[in-house]
């Protein structure tokens, strides 16, 4: 399998070729994602071009990852993956798809590949980062549940309490 992704493709160019792009992209091409979340392991990338009628280009696949982030509830850090399925067109200016896909102008343009596939995977990473209910519980919680009944907690207050309480 080769590794080595191209940095740019041209959508029109590929789809005619149906072009089937496999391979890796390294943290430090992706310094969006990387400023959001510390990645663990190079991003895998598998998309494929195709020719989706007149001035219509189709791009389908996958591109995942791992990263590290910190669980806000409490407060571990924690490895979770971050994919993104794409299903996106590539059209002229005031293209609209004819299947709800979304889609790019820039059919004829460069596409630098890193910035897509950080849209893409941007658009699909969780806005806040946690494990999975009941798997974990915020520092000092479980006395504190027996203080007061569950109505009357307040997440954000617990949140107030332990960043003004750093030790
Ligand atoms: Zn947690």
């Amino acid at each position: 399998m080769q590794d080595a992704l191209p940095d740019t493709v041209i959508p029109r160019r590929a789809g005619s070729q149906a072009l089937r792009l496999s391979g890796r992209l390294p943290g430090a091409a992706l310094p969006r994602l990387s400023a959001a979340f510390r990645q663990v392991e190079a991003l895998r990338v598998d998309l494929v071009f195709s020719e989706a009628g007149t001035d219509r280009v189709l791009v389908t696949g996958q591109a995942q990852t791992r990263v590290r982030a910190r669980c806000q509830r409490c407060l571990e850090e924690f490895e979770m993956g971050i994919n993104a399925d794409i299903e996106v067109e590539f059209g002229l200016p005031d293209a609209v798809s004819a299947h709800a896909r979304e889609v790019l102008t820039g059919l004829d343009d460069k596409l630098l590949l890193s910035e897509f596939l950080e849209d893409e995977l941007l658009l699909g990473a969780p806005m806040t980062t946690l494990h999975e209910a009941g798997d974990c519980y915020p520092p000092g919680a479980i006395e504190e549940a027996e203080e007061l009944p569950p109505a009357r907690r307040n997440p954000f207050g617990d949140l107030t309490k332990l960043l003004g309480n750093k030790d």
